[in-house]
């Protein structure tokens, strides 16, 4: 017997496995047709969670002949999707938000008038934290039938330290996905404070304690919300915490939140609706990703980022839903690619490398998730159709089966 033969599974039957190694190398940069070049009739051998061969099945190592296997049954394998940007944990719902803005209401005048953000907070309050991981579950499962393996999960509807460590208990205790907490104390000011300075003062004291529970935090830079001047001092204060960044920058006005991202090295700029071609020719200069989340804009009613630009300056992309309450109610995968190709003339593999090695590292897991390689995580959805039915029908991902570490999720 060979040492830890039984901890082996062999995925085998891979019609056309797409790797996405060669776009990974490039940090998923100027993505282009031959990155989707697959391994045919292929094989991956898992361990521990953990992907430790692949390649041709004629080429597979007589030491895995006998291990336990799972048939494929030919179809097309692809890396797991990953989410880098959600508000997946709420109470209650903003559907009277979303008539109100429709008939020509501002998001700051229904933000004054109780709406936006402060209505969200006030519902997750009131909820329990077994409450938050049932809704939260049920959203997370809706995303694994979509072929996602990754789900970054943002607090920031507690605003209390006491109910921001509720929402993030509420996130660790979810399964079925990889879940990425994110701290994002930092997304609106408490009524209870009198102003940005005195809350960030505040919320730099909980870090110690918060980083517990999650190790990267986020911020919402912008007019009303969180100057750049005051959210680097938080930013430096989270790094000295040894917590990592991302920043939602440029969305509704042009607030330099892209320029802290690269100056204060955040993992992510999330947004940049508002991004001009100075501040996209620095954030391809650097590494940090550009998350695009178009199904707000969609909502909002707003311009969609210039990722065309972006892509051709050689920046990181991804993508992601940006689901929550208020301006992104949607877990729609097929609709934020959809978008990307339609409204941002993305390239498919643009779209489809954004979705996994661009996302992760938005997340800074570049070197566990986003690719099919060896050492990696293995994680990975397994296609009811051709890799052409990616992105093309709202509302529906050709998913037959989603596993993440090894283990099936759907
Ligand atoms: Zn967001």
């Amino acid at each position: 017997m060979f040492e830890g033969v039984k901890d082996i599974k062999v995925f085998k039957g891979i019609g056309e496995l797409v790797t996405l190694s060669s776009a990974a190398a490039r940090q998923g940069r100027r993505a282009a047709a031959k990155d989707l070049e697959s391994i045919r009739d292929a094989v991956v051998v898992e361990k521990k969670g953990k992907i430790v061969w692949l390649g041709p099945r004629t080429d597979l190592p007589t030491k895995y002949r006998s291990s336990a296997s799972v048939n494929l049954k030919g179809a097309v394998v692809i890396p797991g999707l990953i989410e880098c940007h959600t508000h997946l944990i709420y109470a209650g719902n903003r559907s009277g938000e979303f008539e109100r803005r429709n008939q020509g209401e501002s998001y700051q005048s229904i933000a004054k008038s109780g709406g936006g953000i402060l209505s969200t907070v006030q519902a997750t309050r009131d909820a329990s934290e077994g409450e938050l991981t049932k809704i939260g579950q049920r959203r997370i499962d809706r995303f694994a039938k979509q072929g996602v393996t990754t789900v970054e999960v943002k607090s920031g509807y507690g605003l209390t330290l006491k109910d921001e460590i509720k929402m993030l208990k509420a996130a660790k205790a979810l399964r079925n996905a990889r879940i990425v907490p994110t701290y994002l104390g930092a997304h609106a000011v408490p009524k209870e404070f009198a102003n940005a300075d005195a809350y960030v003062d505040s919320l730099i004291e909980t870090l110690p304690k918060v980083r517990r529970y999650a190790r990267r935090v986020d911020a919402f830079v912008e007019n009303g919300y969180f100057s750049a001047s005051t959210t680097k001092r938080y930013l430096a204060a989270a790094r000295l915490n040894g917590m990592t960044a991302s920043i939602h920058a440029d969305q509704l006005t042009l607030s330099g939140g892209s320029q802290l991202a690269i100056e204060m090295g955040a993992t992510s700029a999330d947004h940049l609706v508002q991004a001009g071609l100075q501040e996209i020719a620095a954030l391809a200069k650097s590494d940090v990703a550009c998350v695009l989340l178009p199904s707000s804009d969609l909502y909002m009613d707003i311009a969609y980022p210039k990722a065309r630009e972006m892509i051709d300056a050689g920046a990181i992309v991804a993508l992601s839903t940006d689901f929550n309450p208020g301006t992104a109610p949607s877990q729609d995968v097929a609709l934020v690619g959809i978008l990307a190709r339609v409204q941002m003339k993305m390239t498919f593999p643009e779209t489809l490398v954004a979705y996994t090695v661009g996302a992760a590292h938005a997340l800074g897991l570049e070197k566990e998730i986003g690719s099919i390689e060896i050492g990696k995580s293995c994680d990975f959805a397994v296609l009811s159709g051709g890799l052409d039915e990616l992105f093309l029908d709202v509302g529906h991902m050709p998913i037959a089966r989603t596993f993440c570490q090894g283990l099936e999720t759907t």
